[in-house]
């Protein structure tokens, strides 16, 4: 018999590209058919045919105090009654920024966008006008987006159907963007020395969390700010994922470093489209209508995505929030890690705050090269006897995980114990 989700998906291939609007929700990468989710609540989600599953997706993300939090999905309401838009300045979107401008003190302004994929379209022009240079960098396996210049050996989708970059990006577009191995401070430095006074701005996910999880190493943050502040580069800093995600000041709270440009996005919409580029003072100063890099948004700022995001960032600074959210990812890390030694299976994991990866691997991955290495078929077999039990993870194996606050001790054990007797047949 066919299932919702096949037959769904049939029909939607009829009109609609591979059936999906974002290539990874086809499986291409882990094969089978993807889920059509009906509903969500709380940590879990509920595919067509009414199978529950536990969710360490969230929305690649957003969810991060769990599905139809009722303050969130009140606050929504709430503001839908009073005007869905209104294309023009409201008191809520000054109350969003702010608040970013509060919790991260490198946003001395910032801007409203609507997606990640502005924001880091947006602050990639801003540096270009702000530095009147051209170059920028960026790193193998890192993804910012579908804007031509950054389509370049990106991550994420583009690397699951093997297309580092895509086709379309004009050639001479695609020139102005250098790219270099992620972690690799020496790399930076010596593009720096070859064509510092090009580069406008060097563009980083200060998590890779791309192309699976890769862990950012001090020397190389370090290599990031000091060598942008010795050549009059912009240093951005895409948080986009990693922002209120592993810490509430995200990255750079959790390891320090003070970019000149931040774009914001996923959490900070609470699962509707909002995100935000800001930074220091003289650089957002360029921005039309006070300078003379033009960027704007009919729906930037819309009142029904700042109420989702306002309302999940008030939910984000209770006392113990995210010591909370990276305890559970750690429990299930060390839990995964653990089952699959008991039955020596070469696998390891880790967890940034409450974002976390996991390899086929017997080491954790430190660039985009070790991250090709591990083992993609067994994460397929994997994801899949996973998904039959009730556990939706990322459906490819360059993708990293989400735990939400509304997960609970309980539900990790029972993801590990899943894991635990997928593990106890492998072969
Ligand atoms: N930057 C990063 C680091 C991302 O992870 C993403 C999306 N996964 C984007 C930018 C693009 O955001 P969006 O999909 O909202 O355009």
């Amino acid at each position: 018999m066919t299932s919702k989700n096949e037959s769904l998906f049939e029909q939607s291939q009829k009109v609609i590209p591979g059936g999906v609007n974002s290539p990874v929700r086809a499986f291409r990468s882990v094969g089978g058919t993807p889920l059509f989710f009906q509903r969500g609540q709380g940590a879990y989600v509920w595919d067509a045919d009414g199978k529950k599953y536990t969710d360490y997706v969230g929305s690649w993300g957003p969810m991060i105090v769990g599905h139809c939090h009722p303050q969130v999905v009140k606050a929504v309401q709430d503001a839908a009654a009073q005007g869905l838009g209104f294309g023009a300045p409201t008191a809520s979107e000054l109350e969003l920024a702010n608040l970013l401008c509060k919790i991260l003190p490198s946003l001395e302004m910032v801007r409203l966008v609507s997606s990640g994929t502005e924001a880091t379209m947006s602050a990639i022009r801003l540096a270009r006008g702000f530095t009147g240079r051209s170059r920028i960098v960026k790193f193998e396996g890192c993804y910012h987006g579908h804007s031509d210049g950054l389509l370049v050996k990106a991550g994420s989708g583009a690397l699951t159907f093997g297309q580092p970059s895509s086709s379309g990006v004009p050639a001479e577009i695609a020139a102005l963007t250098t790219v270099l191995d992620y972690n690799d401070a020496a790399g930076l430095e010596k593009t720096f020395a070859d064509m510092g006074k090009e580069i406008a701005a060097v563009i980083v996910e200060p998590v890779a969390g791309n192309m699976n999880l890769v862990a950012p190493k001090r020397e190389f943050l370090d290599a990031l700010r000091n060598l942008c502040t010795k050549h009059g580069a912009v240093l951005i800093l895409d948080e986009v994922m990693t922002g209120f995600r592993v810490s509430l000041q995200g990255a750079q709270g959790y390891y320090g470093i003070k970019p000149d440009l931040v774009t914001l996005g996923k959490v900070m919409g609470g699962g509707l489209p909002a995100a935000a580029f800001g930074g220091r003072r003289d650089i957002m100063n360029c921005l039309a209508p006070l300078g003379a890099v033009y960027q704007a948004g009919t729906l930037s700022g819309n009142p029904v995505a700042v109420a989702a995001g306002l309302t999940t960032l008030q939910l984000v600074q209770a006392p113990g929030f995210y010591d909370n959210l990276a305890k559970l990812a750690k429990q299930l890390t060390e839990g995964l890690t653990a089952a699959a030694k008991k039955h020596n299976i070469d696998f390891c994991a880790q967890s940034v705050g409450g974002m976390f990866g996991l390899y086929f691997s017997k080491t954790l991955p430190t660039s985009y090269a070790e991250v090709m290495k591990c083992d993609k078929e067994a994460f397929n077999r994997f994801f899949h006897a996973m998904l039959d039990a009730g556990h939706y993870l990322a459906p490819s194996a360059f993708e990293a995980g989400f735990v939400s606050a509304a997960h609970t001790e309980a539900d990790i054990a029972a993801t590990v114990a899943a894991a635990d007797k997928i593990f106890s047949v492998w072969q």
